[in-house]
């Protein structure tokens, strides 16, 4: 046998699934995971990743795994993208990163030129942060100071949906209600004000979702005649509550906010980290209700998963009620270190630039009616309680009794087997709780989109079998 058979026989047998064990021997020795109980790792060791590839990621053992979350939902057109490497390097070439404080950059100064131009018309101004649980706690502040700066220094609190996530920082949780994460910090959040959500899950037998989310307003008009007074603003996440398990609603309620908004003079904040960027079907989920919110916050996809970067966009009155001399103390003197970072602004130029060259928006209504034909048998599964798609997610609800929807309790864990096996058959699922959902990169294949639905109905079969 030849020498180089007898390497290459070797390294693939011994060499690199050793460094695949001894890159994760070494994690776990130094690393504290995001979001885990890092004991789990005892039985489930974390992947290392040696290389990422359009929708696949593979592994130091050449196994290869399909990115159906999009890398927790922020990686847009696939890993390395030819088009945002190249804008990454060329941009590295000139400038890296300066300081956004007393100083400015081409890239920071075209992107806010080019959301402004694609976002719901009337927001003139983009602040800038380096993550979505950043520009969460810009909006809450930014609004809060407005209406301080407005001499209404009575209004201190937000109104929020039940179900909600906005993020993990202080701020960001008070206005979050996924118990999961916010129930032990209770006592260090704000005292927020949290409405019934329009979550079309619980609506009932035979009602439309449409109907259940104009239903589902009375509380939220109820909160802003009884609060409206000591209200800086109303946050929401747009048609889909993501970390809430993927549960949607309907424009309709958008409709009906921001009227309500207006009449009790309350700022809209939308939170469009997860959603935005073409996730729902529309650039923004904002547009499907006609609206414009006061505050949009964006993150996730804005540099097509590449950089952190995130952004509020504001209205024109907001901006101009920080405006002043200094010594009237009226400008917003929020600051993170990394703001309009120059790698991440030309990551994300490109990535408004596929959106435009490719007509992406337009090729995803195709890519969402393959998404819907391959969900339609997990409908027929009696643990399967609903399966739901609004654009680019669909979610399917794992249920005990799929007719009665009648949840498996949480200790039983079972979208973590579905993880499990599918993660052995080379798909990545992140389940939330009992919820399966698909969220992958827009260049996934038809192909591959059929693949994909074929590991879950199999993964979710095993798990709800026992
Ligand atoms: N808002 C929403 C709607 C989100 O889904 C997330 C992240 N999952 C955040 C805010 C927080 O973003 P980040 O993780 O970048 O802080």
């Amino acid at each position: 046998m030849p020498w180089s058979r007898l390497y290459t026989i070797v390294r693939i047998l011994y060499l690199e699934p050793m460094r695949n064990a001894s890159l994760i021997q070494r994690d776990l020795a130094v690393l504290w995971h995001p979001c885990t109980q890092m004991k789990d790792h005892e039985e489930m060791p974390p992947i290392p990743i040696r290389a990422g590839q359009g929708i696949w990621l593979e592994d130091f053992d050449g196994r290869r795994y399909m990115d159906a979350i999009s890398s927790w939902w922020v990686n847009l057109f696939g890993h390395a993208n030819p088009r945002i490497n190249t804008a990454i390097t060329s941009q590295l070439a000139s400038l890296e990163h300066v300081i956004l404080a007393g100083f400015t950059h081409q890239p920071v100064v075209e992107l806010s030129e080019r959301l402004m131009a694609i976002a719901p018309a009337g927001l003139g101004h983009c602040f800038y942060a380096d993550s979505g649980s950043a520009a969460v706690e810009i909006a809450l502040k930014m609004s809060f100071h407005y209406w301080r700066n407005c001499g209404h220094e009575q209004r201190t609190r937000f109104i929020s949906l039940s179900n909600s996530y906005h993020g993990e920082t202080l701020g960001a949780l008070s206005v979050g209600d996924v118990a999961l994460y916010r129930e032990t910090y209770e006592p260090l959040l704000l005292r927020n004000i949290t409405v019934p959500s329009p979550d079309c899950y619980l609506r009932d037998a035979g009602e439309s979702c449409a109907d259940y989310s104009r239903r589902m307003f009375e509380p939220m008009r109820q909160a802003l005649e009884q609060h409206a007074n000591q209200v800086c603003a109303v946050i929401v996440e747009p048609l889909v509550q993501c970390a809430g398990g993927m549960r949607m609603y309907n424009p309709v309620y958008l409709e009906l906010l921001r009227q309500a908004c207006n009449e009790h003079k309350v700022h809209l904040i939308a939170d469009e980290i997860a959603v935005g960027f073409g996730r729902t079907g529309t650039m923004f989920a904002c547009d499907q209700a006609g609206i414009r919110p006061d505050i949009l916050c964006l993150g996730k996809g804005l540099t097509g998963g590449y950089l952190p970067l995130s952004v509020c966009l504001t209205t024109d009155e907001i901006y101009a009620a920080f405006y002043g001399d200094y010594t009237a103390q009226r400008a917003f003197l929020h600051s993170h270190s990394y703001t309009g970072n120059a790698l991440a602004c030309a990551a994300a130029l490109a990535t408004l630039d596929i959106f435009r060259d490719d007509d992406v928006l337009n090729y995803n209504q195709t890519l969402a009616e393959h998404m819907a034909h391959a969900a339609a048998p997990f409908a027929g599964h009696p643990h399967v309680g609903e399966v739901r798609q609004t654009g680019m997610i669909v979610a399917i609800e794992m249920a005990k009794n799929g007719k009665t929807k009648e949840p498996y309790p949480w200790q039983q864990r079972r979208g973590r087997l579905v993880y499990r096996h599918a993660l052995e058959r080379g798909v990545i699922l992140r389940p939330l709780g009992n919820v399966i959902y698909f969220m992958p990169p827009y260049v996934i294949s038809p192909e591959e989109i059929e693949h994909l639905a074929s590991i879950a109905l199999e993964s979710i079969t095993l798990a709800t079998e026992r």
